[in-house]
């Protein structure tokens, strides 16, 4: 038995508003807190919550960039020959990601999307490394880079495996006793509510499912450590998506040449300007200011969300939809989606949540990197605490010369 275990539980994309519909986890962690998300995708919001910094500061925001010289797709440049009935089609695009991710040795999350062939050899993807490992961010430390440095022994989720596989392989690394800090990532809300969106009844039963696996993961992880310290949280929540805009035809109507006057990426709230002469810039500034439904973000508010790159690395100009528009078609995908998220971090679906069963979560604790410091905190206070000699397994007193009923044997 040892004495305390942190477990940090990441729910992806179950968000503020969507809790507060919901008792979620009520039993296991009643003190629930909103906490304010980071602008752009999980691409953005995971570094930042194993880092404790913003954007600007690690350089994972976006996943595709103009960097013609360090693109690594040219060799599928060939590609755009084939039939565009195969070429955007879901499955072969998927295939292909799993292909080109193990030849080109990526490490994190990597999916080509919707991006045509005919721009690919344009663009770099920007998370080569994996998130979760150490080293895994585009610039600094993340939490796993903390652990390994204080020589903290921790469980991390596998991307590559299923919640459940994730969720066993936590609890036999539990079962050890030799770990102090443990981080669970479950994704599959996200994707199913891109789906069905954020009011379906099948959101309900997702829940009612995490509630199961964590009831089941704190009875076997209180036989082994007799303090739990459980945070269950969220990276962003979940808009519905009701009205689509074809940002793509009002841009290609202006008569400018994409890779000659300009090059875009459109991502499903955002798109990504990159140009090439003044005419490019002042065309398709003038363009996106009749959009009604975005608009052009300034420096001045990128810089305060902690997403302005003065390189321009991610684009020099920055259009956002407004909350409930989905650009599409786009460079994410062809067709609509119920549900998404990447809008401003002010936009009420945008909120992500912290749940615990602890009160002395510090009121300092507002947003998603703030989450950085419960994790090294509790990190540290564990390690202390478990290197310490065991605590008694049976704290009552038995007198010496009473036998008690023999009790099951903890495992
Ligand atoms: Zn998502």
């Amino acid at each position: 038995m040892k004495s305390v275990l942190p477990l940090f539980v990441f729910v992806d994309a179950c968000g503020w508003e969507i809790l507060r519909r919901d008792t979620f986890a009520h039993a296991v962690a009643p003190h629930r807190r909103r906490l304010r998300s980071v602008f752009g995708y999980s691409s953005a919001c995971i570094p930042s919550i194993l880092s404790g910094v913003w954007p600007s500061e690690h350089r994972n925001w976006c996943y595709f960039v103009y960097d013609p010289p360090r693109s690594p797709f040219r060799s599928l440049k060939p590609l755009q020959w084939l039939p565009r009935a195969v070429t955007s089609r879901r499955i072969f695009r998927r295939w292909l990601s799993k292909f080109v991710k193990m030849q080109l040795k990526f490490r994190g999350y990597f999916d080509l999307y919707n991006i045509p062939f005919r721009y690919i050899s344009l663009f770099d993807f920007t998370e080569k490394k994996n998130p979760l490992q150490p080293g895994g961010l585009n610039r600094g430390p993340n939490i796993f880079d903390f652990l390994q440095d204080h020589g903290i022994a921790a469980h991390v989720s596998d991307p590559a495996r299923s919640e459940e596989q994730n969720l066993t392989a936590l609890m036999a690394d539990v079962a050890q006793e030799e770990i102090d800090f443990a981080f669970l990532y479950w994704p599959a809300l996200d994707g199913l509510m891109h789906r069905v969106g954020n009011d379906s009844a099948e959101v309900g039963q997702k829940l009612r499912g995490y509630e199961r696996w964590l009831d089941q993961l704190l009875v076997h992880a209180q036989r082994h450590y007799s303090e739990i310290r459980l945070y269950v949280f969220s990276d962003h929540g979940m808009a519905n998506c009701d009205e689509l805009l074809d940002l793509r035809a009002q841009i290609d109507a202006l008569g400018l040449t994409f890779g000659r006057d300009y090059v875009v990426v459109y991502d499903s709230t955002m798109a990504r300007f990159w140009f090439f002469n003044d005419d490019a810039r002042r065309l398709v500034t003038q363009a996106l200011a009749r959009v009604s439904q975005g608009r052009i973000m300034s420096d001045a508010e990128l810089r305060d969300l902690g997403a302005l790159f003065p390189d321009r690395y991610f684009g020099e100009l920055i259009f956002l939809a407004h909350e409930g528009v989905l650009i599409v078609p786009s460079h994410m995908g062809e067709r609509p989606l119920r549900g998404m998220h990447g809008y401003h971090p002010d936009a009420p679906h945008s909120y992500a949540a912290l749940l615990s069963n602890r009160t002395d979560v510090p009121v300092g604790i507002t947003a998603i990197p703030h989450i950085y410091q419960l994790m090294t905190r509790d990190a540290e206070i564990a390690h202390r605490a478990n290197r310490e000699p065991s605590p008694p397994r049976r704290p009552a007193a038995t007198p010496p010369n009473r036998r008690e009923p023999s009790a099951p044997l903890v495992t």
